[in-house]
């Protein structure tokens, strides 16, 4: 391992005291970092002084920029470019819906995509489900479909290698949780995209990363704030995450879902969430004002280019002819159901993420392989009435040890009981 470096026990002195780093010091910090030239001990002390004393917007964005520098980086230049990013929910099939949505009128999306990170899915985990998808598309391929098409979606594979050491220590070290290493975090894999405009759906509940709504609205609005910092146009948009969103979870059943909401068969959450998203990404854009972007949504659900342009995309990206239909069945299902009667009174979005990630949905160790077949579908969701016998939901899954696993979980997802008091959907948008 490196030594100790003097300039740097220098500046997480400074840090510790509460002083603001100048830009420059940022920088160093972040190639001395991908260079393993700093001890772990030392970026440790550095990251827990930031968890106490914080970080100015300016200091945030400096870091951010330096990660974003710190690997591979998309030049997409002028037009309608625009690029979504959610803080990870359960069920959250909202990429899959509102990306070839928004390009169907008119917004250009070349999306990095990740894996599934923690009890949360990833959007290419999921894509994956496809037959014959490609999603290993270089920078070039990307934005050539992005323009042809109005869409693609490729793994992130090269991008903000310092983000990866310093999520892996920050994990270490109880500092995940400080803001400022949230938003540049996030912000430098955006960034590293190289759109000129974001959404962030920033999901908040029991399913979510922020549990609590307020905490929710402050990384959303730190998030928006470091992004024009960084010269970028940003919007967030605060969504409750308590119970999955939709009634699929898992790959190839949230594909299954995100077609049928394109072809305006799908669940109403689903919908309204992408709908909002979607109506965000357009106006971000600079492709039409709030009232005409819905208009514009409405027209191409109807007419059936939404879907049109997922089955476009997935095609240029080496899908087979009518993919939609061959898309891979877990072996095995078996029915939960409830044991009184009453209302839903709670779907705990969390405990059905470890119920579907035990199927194999998800991955408990980072080498695991995600089934994309294997997951969960939800029958009844909060305020809905249950009599006792009904099914809450089928377990989708192809051997048997997975189930055992997965039904100490299932078991206890749902509560029956009385009605619940619903709270929207749409917890705020922050412009
Ligand atoms: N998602 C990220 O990518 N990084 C974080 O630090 C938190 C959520
Ligand atoms: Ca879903």
């Amino acid at each position: 391992m490196a030594g100790a470096s003097y300039w740097f026990r220098d500046l997480i002195t400074r840090k510790r005291d509460g002083d603001v780093i100048a830009d420059d010091d940022w920088r160093r910090f972040v190639a001395a970092l991908v260079a393993r030239e700093l001890p772990d001990y030392q970026v440790s002390a550095l990251l827990m002084a930031v968890y106490f004393r914080g970080m100015t917007t300016e200091e945030t964005a400096a870091l951010t920029a330096a990660m974003a520098a710190s690997g591979e980086q998309l030049v997409l230049g002028e037009g309608p470019y625009v690029d979504k990013h959610s803080t990870g929910g359960v069920g959250d099939t909202v990429t899959l819906v509102a990306v070839p949505w928004a390009a169907a009128c008119g917004a250009r999306i070349a999306k990095l995509s990740g894996r599934g990170l923690g009890h949360t899915g990833g959007t290419v985990d999921k894509l994956e489900a496809i037959p014959g998808i490609n999603l290993s598309l270089g920078a070039e391929e990307l934005k050539e479909q992005a323009d042809r098409v109005g869409c693609a979606v490729a793994e992130a594979q090269a991008i903000a290698p310092a983000d990866k050491i310093i999520y892996a220590l920050r994990d270490a070290t109880a500092t995940v949780e400080a803001l400022p290493l949230i938003v540049s975090s996030i912000l430098s894999k955006k960034l590293a995209g190289g759109a000129p405009a974001f959404v962030f759906d920033v999901k908040a509940g029991r399913g979510a990363f922020a549990k609590d709504e307020d905490y929710a609205r402050k990384l959303g609005r730190s998030l928006v704030a470091a992004a024009r910092a960084s010269r970028r146009r940003a919007v967030a948009v605060i969504t409750a995450m308590d119970q999955p969103l939709g009634y699929a979870v898992g790959s190839a059943l949230e594909v299954a879902e995100a077609v049928a909401t394109l072809r305006g068969q799908g669940p109403d959450d689903l919908l309204e969430v992408s709908a909002a998203v979607a109506a965000e990404m357009l106006v971000v854009a600079g492709v039409a004002g709030p009232e005409e972007a819905r208009r514009r949504l409405d027209a191409t659900l109807e007419s059936g280019e939404a879907f049109a342009k997922l089955d476009e995309m997935a095609r240029a990206q080496g899908a087979v002819e009518e993919w939609w239909t061959r898309l891979p069945e877990a072996t095995k299902t078996t029915p939960i159901k409830a044991e009184r009667g009453g209302y839903v009174s709670r779907l705990d979005a969390f405990t059905v993420a470890r119920a579907a990630n035990a199927l194999g949905a998800g991955r408990q160790a980072k080498e695991d392989v995600v089934d994309p077949a294997a997951g969960v579908v939800l029958h009844k969701k909060e305020g809905e009435p249950v009599a006792a016998g009904d099914e809450l939901m089928t377990l989708h899954y192809d051997d048997d040890e997975r189930l055992s696993r997965a039904l100490d979980y299932a078991r206890v997802a749902f509560d029956v009981g009385e009605k619940p008091v619903p709270r929207p959907l749409i917890l705020g948008v922050l412009r």
